[in-house]
């Protein structure tokens, strides 16, 4: 679908999304609402290397996002990290995005928790040229306190600028709902009924 014509806000939200939940859900919802998106795009990571056993493959993640994302009217999934092959690595799907969309004005957000590590990711400087870089965090639970706007702590440069958009706190992460699915107990409620129902049909995270 072209939908380039139309969009003159995205947003880029790359994560594992093993599996993808409603914490996931209702912070893309606040951000698209907040930053006024016309679309926003999850990007599942490729999997990585060194992934236990227990986990979602690359097919079941992107079967998982692509049935919550179904649950909003503008969210979309892409799959190119996916099917990159070899390491892949977030300047290149921000460049992408630019590529396919080079007159909209492009958000990559982020979570509080890994703010801390973006300045050793591949190319920062490059990322912040292709998009506006958007921190997502999550109340108190964010461990990147420091730096915060306000905050009398000095900043990391590759973080100046950034917009640190205040999204919903809900307390539920993949690493939870794995472990409830192995103990047996109810996921109802933590992701989307079509996501729960694929994790039952697949027997994943047993
Ligand atoms: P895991 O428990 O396996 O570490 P996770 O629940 O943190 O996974 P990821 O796929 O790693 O999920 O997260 C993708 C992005 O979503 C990250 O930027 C993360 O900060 C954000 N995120 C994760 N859980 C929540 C939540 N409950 N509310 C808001 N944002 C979240």
């Amino acid at each position: 679908m072209n939908r380039s014509a139309t969009v003159t806000r995205l947003g880029i939200f790359g994560g594992t999304f093993d599996p993808p939940h409603i914490g996931h859900l209702l912070a893309a919802t606040d951000a698209a609402e907040a930053l006024d998106l016309d679309i926003l795009w999850f990007v599942p990571n490729a999997t990585q290397p060194l992934k236990g056993a227990g986990q979602g493959s690359a097919a079941d993640r992107l079967e998982m996002v692509t049935r919550l994302a179904a649950t909003g009217g503008s969210f979309a999934v892409d799959a190119m990290e996916i099917e990159r092959d070899g390491l892949s690595y977030t300047v290149d799907t921000v460049a992408a995005f630019a590529a396919r969309y080079p007159s909209a004005t492009r958000f990559l957000l982020i979570g509080a928790d890994v703010t801390e590590t973006f300045a050793q990711w591949r190319e920062p400087r490059r990322i912040r040229e292709l998009a506006d870089l958007v921190v997502l965090h999550r109340g108190s639970s964010g461990s990147a306190d420091w730096m915060k706007p306000g905050s009398s702590q000095p900043a990391t440069p590759h973080l100046d600028g950034a917009q640190w958009l205040q999204t919903r706190r809900i307390d539920v992460s993949s690493t939870e709902v794995r472990e409830r699915v192995r103990a047996g107990k109810s996921i109802r409620g933590f992701v989307p009924d079509a996501v729960a129902e694929y994790i039952a049909a697949a027997g994943l995270y047993r």
